[in-house]
């Protein structure tokens, strides 16, 4: 049974069936929502198949992470249409589609509802030739963070890690031409605090510069916290960091 289970995930929800609708005409992403996101996050917390009796205790514990993670949707969501139109701005302004994300077949799924932990996560699959793969998936908004955040600055939060695996080809680092400028403008301590926190303040910076002077300026927190001029340091980091020699 636990053997079917699995060919049945492989056939109806594996990555490659996702990859292989993609259109060859740009852009290559796709976003997807419903049960079809929701799926699309099970089985990439599901584990590997193994053997039936390891598998049926390992699809226990995912499956019992799985419900303690997600809940109820608090409706403060993006829609497919906002992710198409962020990719628009960002493409038209950065070129950051085709410089970073097209590398990927992006797949942006909308799963509605909320996570304990996270109101978004990134992921970085590897497929069978080892082409990185992103799966980018997009929670509601956790009700404790409601207040202080938006759904356009957590999407262009995301965007700002996509920038730092393109530009380091792994989640675990960040690009070392970044930390003068980090240092810089609001964040002298970033040396001596944990990569993962390190990882976070990147990408956060990634999204005050890819929405400084944008209309979506006034939807990122940071706007409030940050100078003007540190804003601005980060968007002329952000174009740096996209130019053809980086
Ligand atoms: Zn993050």
């Amino acid at each position: 049974m636990i053997t079917r289970f699995y060919q049945q995930i492989g056939l109806r929800f594996s990555f490659t069936n996702i990859d292989n609708t993609f259109s060859e005409k740009k852009p290559r992403y796709r976003v997807i929502s419903g049960g079809a996101a929701a799926s699309a996050y099970a089985v990439t917390v599901l584990p590997p198949y193994i053997s039936p009796v390891k598998s049926l205790k390992a699809l226990q514990t995912a499956g019992s992470l799985l419900e303690s993670w997600l809940q109820p949707g608090s409706g403060v969501f993006i829609t497919a249409e906002q992710v198409n139109t962020i990719l628009d701005f960002v493409e038209s302004e950065f070129g950051l589609f085709s410089k970073v994300l097209a590398g990927y077949d992006p797949v942006f799924a909308l799963v509605d509802c909320c996570h304990s932990e996270f109101n978004s996560e990134i992921v970085l699959l590897h497929n069978a030739s080892g082409r990185g793969i992103l799966r980018h998936f997009v929670f509601n908004i956790k009700p404790d963070a409601i207040e202080e955040v938006t759904p356009e600055y957590v999407f262009f939060h995301e965007l700002g890690h996509a920038m730092q695996i393109e530009h380091d080809e792994t989640l675990e680092a960040f690009p070392e031409s970044a930390v003068e400028t980090l240092l810089a403008n609001g964040f002298p301590g970033f040396r001596s605090i944990p990569l993962y926190n390190q990882q976070e303040i990147f990408a956060d910076m990634m999204s005050v510069g890819l929405m400084f002077h944008s209309p979506y300026q006034e939807l990122n927190p940071f706007t409030r916290l940050l100078e003007p001029q540190h804003q601005e340091a980060y968007h002329l980091l952000v174009k740096k960091l996209l130019e053809p020699d980086k």
